[in-house]
């Protein structure tokens, strides 16, 4: 109702500035489970990189995936003011939202646009990624149609294996059209992507750069330069020199997650928090959760929070993970549940409900890192913030000014 006090956006610092997702006029009080993203973070985050790229190059801020489970509109804004140039996203969908939100910076869609979607990659005033005839005839007709021009990058396969032209189609008849100008289409730039740049172990980015090279130079002896040259990751800006050329793609890095292991240099954006919400002392031989996996072992007290798999702990983090409380580490037992979790505390430890719970971030100077719940589940940083639940609300703690 609008006459409850705290209704929407606003009411308090750093509150969603998206409000309620689902827009039914709830305004998420009174769930204790949320996540923190620190823009101070971000922004710094960008500043590292556009450090080590130097002046003469632009930092795209990947935003795909709302932000990589962020926050895409609030990221955005956030690394747009601390001097990224550029934003990327996965689809025109991802893209449109930005726009709606007031963003005017230049966007590109790092996925294929299939026709539906060339329509609103043109609507949006968004550039598109192109690797075949049919995706450039698409977007001409849709520029076309609504008399707005639109910004193409070409993307070469130079050993990632998913999309863009091979090396040998550069003589193409479609792609030579391309450079020549059709109307409607502004050929924006030429890029590739590395799948080996996090791999300390791996050469296969240096084979690749070359073969970008090459085809840069054979471009270069047709009389034809992009405008922009892109091909790094952020694991890439940060090992390899050479894979700058004029635009670097950062996406994990921005976040202050490591690109690879053992970088050095960023600041985890991410807080997942939640508060105790039931306590209770048991005797030892006591079962907790679905398929009874856990008995205390001694007399104990055994902590639920109110967060769960639908929350994006996983499921695999069962019996596994500790919790932050008190700054103190605490183990996880049980199974993980859709929308609860369980843990086993000392039966002396002063605990009540509504203490607060640390699940990824830093609590008393103890500290627990997305990339060591990866590590627990044998995947990557990627997948686990991407995997932070629709229902966890995302609060923000602003950048300084300036
Ligand atoms: C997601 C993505 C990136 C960002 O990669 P990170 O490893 O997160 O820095 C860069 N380029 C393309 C094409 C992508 O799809």
């Amino acid at each position: 109702m609008a006459t409850d006090s705290g209704v929407g956006a606003g009411t308090r610092p750093g509150r969603n500035p998206r409000g309620g997702r689902s827009g039914n006029g709830w305004n998420g009080k009174g769930r204790a489970t949320e996540a923190i993203v620190d823009l101070g973070a971000i922004a710094a985050n960008v500043r590292h990189f556009q450090q080590v790229v130097g002046p003469n190059v632009a930092v795209m801020a990947v935003v795909k995936a709302d932000g990589y489970g962020h926050g895409a509109v609030p990221v955005a804004r956030a690394a747009l003011a601390a001097g990224a140039r550029w934003l990327g996203v996965a689809t025109a969908e991802e893209g449109h939202e930005l726009r709606q939100a007031g963003i005017g910076a230049p966007i590109l869609v790092l996925g294929i646009s299939n026709p539906d979607q060339a329509r609103w990659v043109v609507r949006s005033g968004l550039s598109a990624v192109v690797a075949d005839a049919a995706g450039v005839e698409a977007l001409a007709r849709e520029a076309a149609r609504q008399n707005r021009p639109v910004g193409i990058h070409l993307k070469v396969d130079t050993g990632m294996g998913r999309i863009g032209i091979q090396p040998r189609q550069l003589g193409d008849d479609w792609v030579q059209a391309l450079f020549r100008g059709r109307s409607g289409l502004r050929w924006e730039g030429l890029m590739t992507h590395l799948a080996e740049a996090d791999d300390p172990a791996s050469d296969f980015t240096v084979h690749q750069l070359e073969r970008f090279l090459d085809v840069v130079e054979a471009l270069r002896r047709q009389g034809r330069q992009p405008l922009w040259l892109h091909a790094a990751n952020s694991a890439a800006t940060l090992r390899y020199p050479g894979s700058h050329f004029n635009l670097v793609r950062v996406g994990i890095g921005l976040y202050g997650l490591d690109p690879f292991p053992g970088a050095t240099g960023l600041q985890p954006a991410l807080t997942l928090r939640t508060a105790v919400a039931f306590v209770k002392e048991v005797p030892p031989g006591f079962a907790v959760g679905y398929g009874r996996t856990y008995g205390s072992r001694q007399r104990e007290r055994i902590l639920t929070l109110p967060i769960g798999y639908a929350d994006g702990v996983r499921r695999g983090l069962s019996n596994r993970q500790d919790v932050l409380i008190q700054g103190r580490r605490y183990p996880m037992v049980g199974r993980v549940s859709m929308d609860q979790i369980t843990v086993a505390v000392p039966a002396e430890l002063p605990v009540e409900v509504g203490e607060p719970v640390v699940l990824i971030g830093e609590q008393g100077g103890e500290r627990i890192r997305v990339e060591e719940w990866a590590a627990q589940l044998d995947t990557i940083s990627y997948e686990i913030v991407t995997g932070i639940g629709r229902r966890v609300r995302r609060h923000y703690l602003p950048q300084a000014p300036g």
